[in-house]
């Protein structure tokens, strides 16, 4: 199952997936580093994603098969 966040950023609470593969806390680029503009994390067990961006780029990214990828190390 793909590793989910749920942040208070700014009193807006959301549930996103986590950015592994960037320096954000999630796909969609919210840093959880503690800076003014970040988001902070809470427990949310049993969420599932509300967030409008990472939905989006889900939606974006299952319409490419993994044929059309070319995978670097
Ligand atoms: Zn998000």
């Amino acid at each position: 199952m793909a590793d989910l966040i749920t942040l208070d950023t700014n009193g807006d609470i959301e549930t996103h997936i986590h950015g592994v593969v960037s320096d954000y806390g999630t796909l969609c680029c919210i840093a959880i580093d503690g800076d003014s503009d970040s988001g902070i994390v809470i427990e949310a067990t049993g969420k599932k994603v509300d967030c409008e961006a990472c939905i989006n780029m889900w939606k974006s990214v299952t319409q490419v098969k993994k044929s059309q990828i070319k995978l670097i190390r």
